[in-house]
């Protein structure tokens, strides 16, 4: 068994054939999606579709990404969904939220007042946090210390073992997904190598970061084991040991998980 932490089904990419790419998921062994968010406007869509999708869960926040086009009203709505969705099993935190510096023409006050605000929900009701973490490393992991928030996924992790060792300090996982199938990204596969096990959760970020074997091509959740059997070869791990392993950090990363079933 294995968990996709993070993937946009509800992604324009996915109209033509969404149910058959979460069918041939599930097929792969992939047996829970998580579906994060990206703002107001797809709130509802993405409970929805993981509410008619077998094994797949959700996450309320508003991107960094959709931060020009949000207003403060939003994060009044985000807490009333939120509020709503406590007692939804389906309902497993709050993302996906977080911090960009390398998108050019994105105000950093913005992206920080919507981080933070966020982070303060995170904390309030007691929920992870899954974050978008791109060339922000140091600022996201001041939010989450400034704003208390203890748990959560630092998706797609790309940064310094220093780094890396504070988020997981924090109480934080690092998510892995197609990156490490590439042999020129040194870093991220010394990370994926050489990081506690622990720390570890696999992703696809689907349809984007795909895997090596499908550059340029749409990524779909059904990847996990094949991007999975490159991690565990770094490791010199089993492929099973490796998606049990994930599976609890997962598992640990999101508890909420546990009140649905795959
Ligand atoms: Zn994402």
């Amino acid at each position: 068994m294995w968990i996709d932490t993070h993937c946009h089904l509800d992604a324009a990419e996915f109209d033509a054939d969404r149910d058959a790419v979460a069918a041939a998921a599930h097929a792969a062994g992939v047996s829970r999606i998580v579906i994060p968010a990206v703002g107001r406007e797809n709130f509802a869509v993405v409970r929805a579709l993981a509410h008619r999708t077998a094994g797949a869960v959700y996450a309320l926040g508003i991107h960094p990404l959709y931060t020009p086009q949000a207003h403060d009203e939003d994060l009044e709505v985000l807490r009333r969904e939120v509020e709503a969705s406590l007692a939804d099993p389906r309902f497993v935190g709050i993302g996906e939220i977080g911090l960009d510096y390398f998108v050019a023409g994105l105000d950093p006050a913005r992206q920080q007042h919507f981080y933070d605000a966020q982070l303060r929900l995170a904390r309030e009701f007691g929920l992870p946090a899954i974050c978008h973490v791109r060339k922000s490393q140091d600022q996201v992991l001041k939010g989450l210390r400034r704003n208390g928030v203890t748990s959560g996924i630092a998706h797609a992790f790309n940064g310094s073992f220093q780094q890396a060792r504070a988020f997981i300090d924090q109480g934080m996982h690092l998510g892995f997904g197609g990156n490490v199938t590439f042999e020129r990204a040194l870093q991220i596969r010394r990370l994926a190598e050489q990081l506690p096990l622990e720390a570890i959760v696999m992703e696809t970020d689907a349809p984007d970061i795909s895997p090596a074997w499908l550059y340029r091509k749409r990524n779909t959740p059904d990847q996990v084991p094949g991007i999975g059997a490159v991690l565990a070869g770094l490791r010199g791990l089993s492929v099973g040991e490796l998606a049990l392993g994930t599976t609890a950090n997962a598992a640990a990363a999101l508890p909420r998980l546990a009140l649905s079933s795959a």
